[in-house]
């Protein structure tokens, strides 16, 4: 039996029979007619997975390295294999002189999984950078390549948790960054800083990430535990007159974001404790498994508690940004609760 703690960053104490590691396109290739997360699991680094229960099918980690930089008059383009740190790939473009994805630094997780829940902080998001995502269609078995309209990248969304959620796997992702470097800068603190470069700015993104949010290699988490609830103006009106502090962030589109980790500190469950899961004290929007010893009910019964709360306080539904899985699946949070 393996210990599933190691694979997943929340460190819940589950097992699993069967841990492969990937490290080529033909292991890839070889699961092919299965069908992903119901045949086998695939982890990069699990920052974004909660194993819920033991595992009863194999677990896949991605291991699959390399990458190649290119360019031409305007831009550079890097072709990531998908099993390549992400924090890593940030600090290697920085020094190879290719610039945009500082606002990235410190998130946790492989380049694969970046285009999948289309990770973003600071005010940048992945897809802004992503020209073309080449996956292997686990049905025909062909290699395929997405451009980045195709990937229909939105908040913490893309066609791979739709459409292509089962039956795909991301292989290489080619980021396009522009010559031309403009930086983004306005995203809270990184207002301040004085003649930005683009090494500062990553530099302060660290910093603030490591004063705010708790290591997962010491304290067990998923960031993000809910992704920030996107909501029509007449519930901001209806919410804002009993709350006017509420901080918004309005849309394109003529909706708002909302922090949700504001509605879990205004609910007043900032630093509570459910079982072996506690909120963060310092970022309310971030679970821990403070004490080592968290099974998936306990996390089950702290998120049903949390989103319970901030519905009867606000009346807004929260939505887990993780994903969970029981013993031979991926699972909603609601199903497994009714289970
Ligand atoms: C401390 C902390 C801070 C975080 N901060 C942020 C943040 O600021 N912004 C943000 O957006 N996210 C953040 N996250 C969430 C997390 O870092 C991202 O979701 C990351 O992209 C997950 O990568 P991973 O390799 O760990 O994915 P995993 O958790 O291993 O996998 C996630 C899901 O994607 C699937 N998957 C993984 N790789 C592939 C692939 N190659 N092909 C097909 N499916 C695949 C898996 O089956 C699984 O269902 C944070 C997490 C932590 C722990």
């Amino acid at each position: 039996m393996n210990s599933l703690k190691q694979f997943h960053t929340f460190q819940l104490n589950h097992y699993a029979n069967d841990v492969v590691k990937i490290t080529s396109e033909d292991d890839f290739k070889a699961l092919v007619g299965q069908i992903l997360n119901k045949d086998f699991v695939l982890v990069g680094s699990g920052s974004n997975t909660l194993f819920l229960e033991n595992l009863a099918i194999p677990l896949y980690v991605n291991e699959y390295l390399g990458k190649t930089l290119f360019e031409d008059n305007d831009f550079y383009y890097i072709d990531v294999n998908s099993g390549e740190n992400w924090h890593s790939l940030v600090s290697w473009s920085l020094e190879n002189e290719v610039y945009g994805l500082e606002n990235l630094a410190l998130i946790p997780g492989t380049v694969g999984a970046a285009p999948i829940q289309n990770i973003g902080a600071y005010g940048v998001e992945v897809n802004q950078f992503i020209d073309s995502v080449v996956y292997i269609d686990l049905v025909s078995g062909e290699i395929n390549s997405l451009t980045n309209l195709e990937c229909n990248f939105g908040y913490r969304d893309s066609i791979f948790k739709h459409e292509l959620a089962t039956n795909s796997i991301i292989l290489t992702v080619r980021f396009k960054l522009p010559k031309e470097w403009s930086p983004v800068l306005e995203y809270g603190e990184l207002k301040n800083l004085e003649c930005p470069t683009p090494i500062s700015i990553f530099n302060e993104v660290c910093s603030i990430r490591n004063s705010k949010l708790p290591d997962p290699m010491i304290i067990g988490n998923a960031g993000s535990f809910f992704k920030n609830p996107i909501i029509t103006k007449l519930e901001l009106n209806r919410v804002t007159e009993l709350f006017p502090s509420l901080p918004s962030y309005p849309l394109k589109d003529g909706t708002f974001k909302i922090a949700a980790g504001w509605l879990i500190d205004k609910a007043g469950l900032k630093g509570k404790e459910f079982g072996n899961v506690r909120v963060n004290p310092k970022q309310a929007l971030v679970l821990t498994n403070h004490n080592g010893e968290a099974q998936g009910q306990d996390v089950v019964l702290a998120a049903n508690k949390i989103i319970d709360t901030v519905y009867s306080t606000f009346g807004i539904k929260l939505e887990p940004e993780v994903r969970f899985f029981n013993k031979d699946k991926e699972v909603t949070l609601a199903d497994y609760y009714a289970s």
